[in-house]
């Protein structure tokens, strides 16, 4: 290494320039992109890269390696929506009340911080879980009808317009540097 480099540990860390889209007809998203498919199911894109991890490799290959980048930008996107209850802090949880059974109670108005003052609000008889505002929390749902919603809470906490998504615009948000 130069004496002129800094090393700031980033060596390793890799980023796309661009999205990366399906291209065989035998993918169940083809002509789509990876990033749109986080905004639509995102429990398959976790599937495909715990598949890649799954087997031996000596060098990833480019759909494992942005597998890899685009679900850790799923967790670290910055958050300009300030929690409902303290408006100080950006929201960080939802407080979501229900059951596999019978579905949750998801909305911006379960949203908090994490303080115990702001979380303190939503507590009642019933113990609500507080699940992290981030993409993976998408499969901690079983009905459609609450992932969508919840995907509707992301949207709003992370201000995404309600214009359709393309490969582009899911792009540039995955892009944005990290909270
Ligand atoms: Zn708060």
């Amino acid at each position: 290494m130069a004496p002129e480099q800094l090393d700031l540990g980033l060596e390793d860390v890799w980023t796309p320039s661009g999205p990366y889209k399906f291209k065989t007809k035998d993918s169940r998203y083809w002509k789509k992109s990876a990033e749109w498919v986080m905004f639509h199911d995102y429990g398959y894109l976790r599937r495909l890269l715990d598949q890649k991890e799954s087997k031996p490799y000596k060098t990833k290959d480019p759909l494992h390696q942005h597998l890899e980048w685009l679900l850790a930008r799923g967790e670290d996107r910055p958050v300009y929506r300030t929690c409902p209850v303290c408006q100080e802090n950006p929201i960080k949880y939802l407080s979501v009340r229900g059951s596999d059974r019978d579905g949750y109670s998801i909305g911006l108005s379960f949203a908090h911080c994490g303080q115990d003052k702001c979380r303190g609000r939503f507590i009642t008889d019933k113990m609500p879980t507080d699940i992290p505002v981030v993409f993976s929390s998408y499969e901690r749902f079983f009905y459609k009808t609450d992932k969508d919603r919840f995907l509707t809470v992301l949207r709003q906490v992370y201000q995404i317009d309600e214009s359709p998504i393309t490969a582009n615009r899911a792009f540039n948000f995955f892009s944005q540097s990290s909270r």
